[in-house]
């Protein structure tokens, strides 16, 4: 497939009330003019700010966070974008910035001792890794008390403000790890305030499971500051139940899991799993008009992370050098390219990190190099996106397998990216968000090696038929799910999404959810609590093969299958024009 579906692009959606977006930083930073002193905003071009700016700038909304700079005076001007400023945040005025003041000490303790010294190694699952430094949860209450107080600050200018969402409470949507205490502050404030405005969350982080979260010694305000909200968003179902359960075992809170809902305190919070997307058509555009960048023979296999230990890239360069020891046909015939992009370089772990992956890098290489190649090119720096998007699409092989990670969007932008015959295969962790859902990639288990090997060297060998049927899936589900329908599924979570008059329309023609089939289905055999699975062989439960005989159930599916057929409450049957002996064999 290459280009894409038009009729699948949507228009941009409107929220119903103002939007108040509050995150740790502002969608673009700060920097002084060394010479003139002025200060100029550098723009950020992620995805997230492309979806979610619009919808404040078309609002009158306001956008609170820190601008990446200690200002000596904080009253000091944000400055208006500049005029040849294209990206989505330019029509930010300055007067809808309201910008965090922290004391530098006081940040430093908030932010690289509890969010990133805390908060993210455990919610990562890695405990280990993570302090629990009482200074630094007194700054984390302190700094997020200053959020709330510039969010209600931001909340009082709205209501001066006759702008055209006047009738509808605006929306407070606070983000991230960084801000689980700031709802509560700003529910009271804003209640005794009189004014109205309804509150929500997102984390961008996974959330861990009750045993590895109740080790933070003040879990329990964690969990009721976020309750401050009424609505909870999180990536996937898995982090929703989490947080649920650990809702209802640290606090007690009634819950209801089909549902997703918690209570507390006489309300009622919603939690939804909203799974972030990609600007999918972007980044087709970007590879569509994206010069060549790689130039060898060779089946390049990239890799693209921030060099955090998360991302299990020490993990990756073994399984690779695996791949060598076990399959030396592809030696000289395959490049493993990986980009690491500098992270918290002033963090000794990550130092560390870095000095352990040159050695690697360094003694792999030396392992295999012969006089016209070598096994690992690696770039320790930041690629542009429009290089990137070469990258993505030249790729053989993309390799997405952190140990442990909230989505992973290089995962996304590189199936957008796919727009070559044939196209690169996705390989991707089960730990991250991103594994969930893109069910056509090859899954590999970073932690297992041998595994980990044998699945590179099938992605190396696949035939084109069975890459690009995966590649086709894959890059409908992440058209469809972009950024903006994102964006849009936040908005009607939140009940707050302004229908357009093409909307009403697009609505009808909604993919058929769960709810709808259940509801279909009970017609015919009530509600049951059976599952009755009816799947079809050839092209579904194996990929399309030049012969019969060829058509081989993958492994990863004849597991599934095994521990569904051991589920007493599931029934299972193939559908195939095969003869009867012939599919038993096959799934045997
Ligand atoms: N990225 C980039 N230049 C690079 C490497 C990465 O712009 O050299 C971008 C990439 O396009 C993606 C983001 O960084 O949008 C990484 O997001 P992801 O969710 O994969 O990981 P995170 O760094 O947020 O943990």
């Amino acid at each position: 497939m290459s280009g894409t579906d038009s009729s699948a692009s949507r228009s941009a959606c409107n929220s119903k009330g103002s939007m108040i977006v509050v995150s740790n930083r502002l969608p673009f930073i700060l920097k002084r003019n060394e010479k003139t002193g002025e200060l100029e905003r550098k723009a950020s071009a992620g995805g997230l700010v492309t979806a979610v700016a619009p919808v404040v700038i078309r609002g009158s909304g306001i956008w609170v966070g820190w601008p990446g700079i200690h200002l000596d005076d904080p009253n000091e001007k944000i400055p208006e974008s500049n005029p040849n400023d294209k990206t989505p945040t330019a029509g930010l005025l300055s007067e809808k910035i309201v910008p965090i003041h922290a004391e530098p000490k006081l940040f430093d303790s908030y932010y690289n001792g509890c969010c990133n010294g805390t908060f993210w190694p455990l919610f990562h699952s890695m405990p280990d890794r993570a302090t629990f430094i009482a200074d630094h949860w007194k700054a984390y209450i302190k700094c997020n008390e200053e959020f709330a107080e510039k969010t209600v600050h931001a909340l009082h200018l709205l209501k001066q403000q006759k702008g055209k969402n006047g009738n509808s409470p605006p929306i407070v949507w606070v983000h991230d790890y960084h801000l689980m205490l700031a709802a509560n502050w700003i529910r009271q404030r804003a209640e005794e305030d009189e004014i109205k405005c309804k509150l929500a969350f997102f984390l961008h982080i996974p959330f861990p499971p009750w045993d590895i979260f109740r080790l933070f010694p003040w879990s329990d305000e964690v969990l009721q500051g976020i309750l401050g909200c009424d609505m909870v968003g999180f990536h996937i179902t898995d982090y929703c139940l989490n947080f649920i359960d650990c809702c209802q075992r640290n606090l007690g809170c009634r819950v209801d899991r089909k549902n997703l809902l918690v209570e507390l305190g006489g309300r009622t919070i919603c939690v939804r799993p909203l799974p972030i997307g990609v600007p999918f058509d972007r980044f087709v555009q970007l590879a569509q008009n994206a010069k060549p960048v790689l130039s060898t023979n060779q089946q390049v296999i990239l890799g693209v992370d921030r060099l955090d230990y998360t991302k299990g890239l020490v993990h990756r360069l073994k399984a690779f050098e695996r791949l060598l020891e076990k399959y030396p046909e592809h030696i000289e015939k395959v490049v493993l390219l990986q980009i690491s992009v500098p992270s918290r370089t002033d963090v000794k772990e990550y130092q560390d990190l870095k000095e352990g992956m040159d050695q690697l890098v360094g003694r792999i290489n030396g392992r295999f190099t012969t006089p016209n190649w070598s096994p690992i090119r690696y770039i320790y720096g930041c690629v542009g996106q429009d290089e990137l998007a070469a990258f993505y699409r030249d790729a053989a092989a993309a390799l997405v397998t952190p140990l442990r990670d909230g989505m992973n969007l290089v995962a996304k932008e590189f199936v957008a990216c796919q727009i070559n015959k044939p196209p690169g295969v996705l390989i991707v962790s089960p730990f991250a968000g991103a594994g969930e859902m893109m069910h056509e990639a090859l899954i590999c288990n970073p932690y297992e090696l041998d595994d980990a090997a044998e699945v590179i060297h099938r992605a190396l060998i696949m035939p084109e038929d069975e890459r690009t049927v995966r590649m086709n899936h894959l890059r409908r589900r992440e058209q469809l799910n972009d950024v903006d329908s994102w964006m849009k599924a936040f908005l009607k979570a939140m009940d707050s999404l302004e229908e357009e008059a093409d909307d009403i329309g697009a609505t009808s023609m909604q993919p058929v959810t769960i709810d709808d089939f259940d509801e279909y289905l009970s017609k015919y055999i009530g509600y049951t609590q059976k599952l009755a699975l009816l799947l079809d062989y050839d092209g579904t439960l194996a990929p399309i093969a030049p012969h019969p005989d060829l058509a081989t159930l993958p492994l990863e599916t004849k597991h599934t299958l095994q521990r569904l057929s051991n589920m007493s409450d599931v029934y299972i049957a193939i559908i195939s024009g095969r003869n009867v002996d012939n599919v038993k064999n096959m799934v045997s």
